[in-house]
């Protein structure tokens, strides 16, 4: 090709934003040839390229925008020291129909058994999926709620929880919230219902959850909704984090 006319080439990719096709055209020219491809066969490699690159971009940028501690996969869990949670129902969980059927988990637990764990294990499944999942406490859901509400967006702050495909309320029934708190939470649980998953996670067995809003009636309504559809799993065993005191075993091997 003449150099002039291959030029254009590279302004056109350029142009189109095709900045992956524009790295591997000299690398996929040179095995079309040795491998005599098609014209076809050589475009749609290309395109391949352009794809797979994009996505493992967006799959990045998702990545962050999820605000997922560090670490807690899937892989790294270790079901034979949490022998309360059914491995297989969970390895389920990971194949993301229930995100698909807007479906929601429920893990509840003392501390230290894992349940933050599963749920980020489980949003690190969605983003690799290319879903949208955000990850947040109750407790900064509740702050950044009324910050919105002090400067006028807390519409728009609903809005984008809403428009997750999963969202993760970690930590849910700490702190018994007032008026205002609960009735936020209240909206965001029943803006998600039928729309998107959510995975809560708490410390607080069931009959206490409804201290955690400011009346009754929210509390029924909002259990209601975000149990309808849900995965309960109750986490036993100690904790994790203590585990290294307790056994003989592993502190020797330290
Ligand atoms: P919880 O949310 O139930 O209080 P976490 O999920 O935060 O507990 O677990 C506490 C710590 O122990 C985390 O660092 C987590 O990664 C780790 N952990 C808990 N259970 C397991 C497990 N079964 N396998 C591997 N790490 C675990
Ligand atoms: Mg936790």
């Amino acid at each position: 090709m003449e150099p002039q006319r291959y030029q254009q080439l590279l302004e056109g990719l350029k142009r189109l934003k095709l900045r992956h096709v524009r790295q591997t055209l000299e690398e996929r020219n040179e095995a079309a040839i040795a491998r005599q491809l098609s014209y076809l066969e050589y475009l749609a490699l290309l395109v391949d390229d352009e794809v797979a690159a994009r996505q493992a971009t967006q799959v990045q940028k998702r990545l962050q925008a999820a605000r997922f501690p560090s670490g807690m996969t899937l892989e790294e869990f270790d079901f034979t020291v949490q022998t309360s949670v059914n491995r297989q129902a969970i390895l389920d969980l990971a194949r993301l129909q229930f995100v698909e059927r807007h479906e929601n988990v429920v893990l509840v637990g003392p501390p230290g058994v894992g349940k933050t764990h599963l749920a980020v294990a489980l949003g690190r499944k969605a983003v690799d999926r290319g879903y949208r999942v955000l990850f947040l406490t109750v407790d900064r859901l509740v702050n950044d709620l009324y910050a919105s509400l002090a400067d006028g967006t807390l519409k728009s702050r609903l809005k984008s929880y809403q428009s997750q495909d999963l969202l993760i309320l970690d930590e849910l029934g700490y702190l018994p919230m007032d008026a205002t708190a609960s009735n936020h939470l209240f909206q965001v649980i029943s803006g998600a219902y039928e729309h998107c998953s959510v995975i809560v996670t708490s410390n607080a067995p069931f009959q206490e959850w409804g201290h955690v809003f400011a009346t009754p009636t929210l509390a029924a309504a909002g259990l209601d909704r975000l149990l309808h559809h849900a995965h309960v799993f109750s986490l036993r065993g100690e904790s994790y984090r203590l585990r290294w005191d307790t056994d003989p075993a592993l502190s020797q091997a330290t």
